[in-house]
């Protein structure tokens, strides 16, 4: 499994346990520099990563994890620096995390992130990062929890997590957060495509974005037309706002940081947010169990035993099915 090394960062041996501990409350303590360095260790799926993540999960903070996601051109960069803003404004401290699933290197995403996020440089409470997954399956799973909760324990109150492109797994990924925005603009996502895409079931706010442009009510009209239908049982349920920004002049971030208050506090009344962070430690213990057990097949096929089972299995001495049996015993044991 890992994920892209970050461009620049050598290949780390095992860290002394002074250091991951030093590490660790340097992060915590809200230095940059130890959070970056964090995240690379996470990115490149380092031997140390067990006693990290032991180290952070006893230092929980209260960052609130939203997902940002929507097909490209819809205006998620943008709309991510007016966030930012927004809540800077609050005096919010902000992480960016900016995951590309399909992207075979990050540097590309890294350098577009700079420029998009330089009217925040500077600011100390606002960090930008980057994480691609060289289209490693599972990649992503392991990596966007681990990186959230560095991101948690470093103190920032808002994370947003911010998907490039619409597939499978940024609709998964998508799914990791706490609450999710969904952007659409006129002529890029439509309801319709959101529907294909399967983002209306991950979407608790959709925004629609670049309403200073033609069509924008349309979507606005289509969206809630397909939501009333969604949502007819009403209740505890949610009910989706559907909302109107200009990214480029920051239109129309009140409304979306109160959808935003307002799905926090129904989450935390329902259990929803238990739910979801049970979701995602879900997601990172099935990657983690994967990545684990394709080792050591990769070690077995290697080895003696399972070379004798396939004779067996060739000179018919063994059926294929009890024979792999065996093997599994072992690949456990
Ligand atoms: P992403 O691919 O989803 O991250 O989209 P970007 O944030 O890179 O935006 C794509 C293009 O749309 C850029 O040229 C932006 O300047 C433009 N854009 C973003 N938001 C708005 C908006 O609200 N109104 C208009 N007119 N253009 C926007």
């Amino acid at each position: 499994m890992g994920v892209t090394p970050h461009p620049g960062t050598p290949v780390r041996r095992s860290l002394r346990a002074p250091d991951v501990d030093k590490l660790v409350e340097d992060a915590c303590a809200g230095q940059l520099r130890a959070v970056s360095r964090l995240l690379s260790l996470v990115e490149e799926g380092v031997p140390d990563l067990p006693r990290i993540t032991a180290a952070l999960a006893e230092r929980p903070g209260h960052a609130h994890v939203i997902g940002l996601t929507g097909a490209p051109g819809v205006g998620k960069s943008t709309s991510a620096s007016a966030l930012v803003d927004a809540y800077r404004r609050r005096g919010a401290r902000v992480a960016v995390l900016a995951v590309d699933p399909s992207s075979p290197l990050s540097g590309g995403a890294l350098l577009g992130d700079r420029v998009r996020m330089q009217e925040h440089a500077g600011d100390r409470g606002v960090f930008v990062r980057s994480m691609a997954s060289r289209g490693q399956l599972g990649g992503l799973s392991r990596a966007t929890p681990q990186a959230l909760r560095v991101l948690d324990a470093a103190g920032f109150d808002v994370v947003l997590l911010e998907t490039v492109g619409v597939g499978q797994s940024e609709v998964s990924v998508a799914g990791m957060a706490d609450t999710t925005l969904v952007l659409l603009a006129p002529g890029l996502g439509d309801g319709v495509q959101a529907a294909k895409a399967g983002l209306l079931e991950v979407a608790d706010v959709f925004v629609v974005n670049k309403a200073d442009t033609p069509g924008a009510e349309q979507v606005v009209r289509d969206l809630r037309r397909m939501l009333s239908l969604d949502h007819r049982r009403g209740g505890e349920r949610w009910r989706t706002p559907v909302l109107k920004t200009n990214a480029v002049d920051h239109e129309g971030y009140d409304e979306v940081l109160e959808a935003v208050d307002r799905h926090v506090a129904w989450s935390a009344t329902t259990g929803e947010i238990e739910h979801r962070r049970t979701r995602r430690a879900g997601e990172e213990l099935d990657a983690l169990v994967r990545a684990a057990v394709t080792r050591r097949l990769a070690g077995l096929r290697g080895g003696e035993a399972f070379r004798r089972m396939a004779a067996e299995v060739a000179g018919g001495r063994s059926d294929p099915y009890s024979a792999a049996d065996r093997l599994i015993g072992s690949l456990l044991s």
